[in-house]
Order: C-alpha cells, then sequence, then structure tokens
C-alpha cells in the first residue's frame, strides 16, 4: 500500500496560523515603518509598536472568533434540522441517504444496504457527513481558531518590533523592511508547502504585496514627517 498524508484535517488551524502571523508582521512593520519615516524618536516607535502588536492580536482573534462563531452557529442549526427529520421522518431519510450514495455510483442494492447499516450504527454522523458535509477534521472551533489567530499575530509582529527597537537609529527603516520581508518570505513559503502548492510562486506572492504595503505606508508617514 502506498502511504500518503492528507492536508485537510489541518487546514483549520493552518489557515488561521499563517494568516495571523502574516497579519502581524505586515501590520506591525508597516506601522512601525510610517512611524520612523515621519522621523518620530525611538521611544514613540517603540510605544506604537507594542500597542499595534496588543491592538492587532486583540482584533485579529476577536474577528476569528466572530467568524468562526457564526460558522459553528450554522452547523449547529443544521444538525438541529438533521437530528429533528430523524427523529420524525426516518424511513425518508433513509432514502435520501440512499440517493446520495447511488449518486457516488454505488449499486442501488448496495447503496440500500449501505444507508440501511450505517442508519442502524450513527444515522446523525452519516447525514453529516455524506448530506451536509460535516466532519469532525473540519468542524469549526472558534477558541482554537480566535487563539491560533491571536498567538500568531504577535509572533509574526514581534519580530519588525524587535528588529525597530534593536537596530542603531540610522538603520531602523532598513532593519524593519528587511526582517519583515524575510518572514513574509518565509510564511508564504511554509504556506505554500503545507497547502502542496509551489513554494517559489508562495512567497512571491506575499512578498510582492507585503512590499508595496510597507513601501505605501513609509510614503505616507514620510509625507507626514515633512509637513510637520
Ligand atoms: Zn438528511
Amino acid at each position: 500500500m502506498i502511504s500518503h498524508t492528507h492536508r485537510t484535517g489541518r487546514s483549520g488551524w493552518l489557515r488561521a496560523g499563517v494568516l495571523g502571523a502574516n497579519d502581524g508582521v505586515l501590520s506591525v512593520s508597516s506601522l512601525l515603518l510610517g512611524v520612523a519615516a515621519a522621523h518620530m524618536g525611538g521611544n514613540v516607535i517603540g510605544v506604537t509598536g507594542i500597542a499595534g502588536l496588543v491592538a492587532g492580536a486583540l482584533s485579529m482573534g476577536a474577528g476569528e472568533y466572530v467568524s468562526v462563531s457564526s460558522q459553528a452557529d450554522t452547523e449547529r442549526a443544521d444538525l438541529d434540522l438533521e437530528r429533528h427529520a430523524l427523529q420524525h421522518d426516518f424511513d425518508a431519510e433513509r432514502a435520501e441517504l440512499r440517493e446520495i450514495y447511488v449518486r457516488r455510483g454505488l449499486d442501488p442494492n448496495l447503496a440500500t444496504e449501505v444507508a440501511h447499516q450505517l442508519m442502524q450504527h450513527d444515522a446523525l454522523g452519516a447525514h453529516a457527513r455524506d448530506e451536509i458535509g460535516i466532519t469532525d477534521a473540519l468542524s469549526a472551533r472558534p477558541l482554537q481558531a480566535a487563539t491560533t489567530s491571536a498567538i500568531s499575530f504577535v509572533v509574526g509582529g514581534i519580530v519588525p518590533l524587535l528588529a525597530a527597537l534593536l537596530a542603531p537609529a540610522p538603520f531602523v527603516i532598513p532593519a524593519i523592511a528587511g526582517v519583515a520581508l524575510i518572514v513574509l518570505a518565509g510564511l508564504g513559503a511554509a504556506a505554500a508547502r503545507a497547502g502542496g502548492a509551489s513554494i517559489v510562486r508562495g512567497a512571491a506572492r506575499v512578498l510582492v504585496w507585503g512590499a508595496l504595503t510597507m513601501a505605501l505606508t513609509g510614503a505616507v508617514g514620510e509625507l507626514f514627517g515633512m509637513s510637520r
């Protein structure tokens, strides 16, 4: 037997993790570049970075919690509907399941037998999986997604913040931009690899958008600095 690993099961927290880290790097480094380009002092840069990190992590976590919770609500409502249908029209539900298996290519007699046995074993589980498409691996976990997002935002955002705090004053801007681009490329490549896609294209895509975002916020900061 050829052994192979599927990626679907880890897609939920992976997506939240990569998005969170990506957001952390990009929004904190852009914020810092804007402030540094406006020629604000070291203290202001540090305070701005920490405030951006905390605010970003909390809003990312809250946003993820709300969006995944509404997905969980939808799943729960669908399962309640299914439970009700199973209690009040078991035969029709069995026929419905049989139709699903016939459409998937099973011989009608075999489909009848499979539907019968699965309904005996775990009727709600069979309908959740084969009719609605809810499986354990993909079911919504709001708290897990929110925690993953908030932590990964901090992990991503702390890198440019440390660069800003540790770099000598004349090198603050190149230090922030440099480490941010390296981390973004790494995240893009990791996400592409985890998803089985091209690493080079994954890294390039994130790099282009990252560089563009940082350049624009830096320019805004520069404009603001000139007008002071
Ligand atoms: Zn059903």
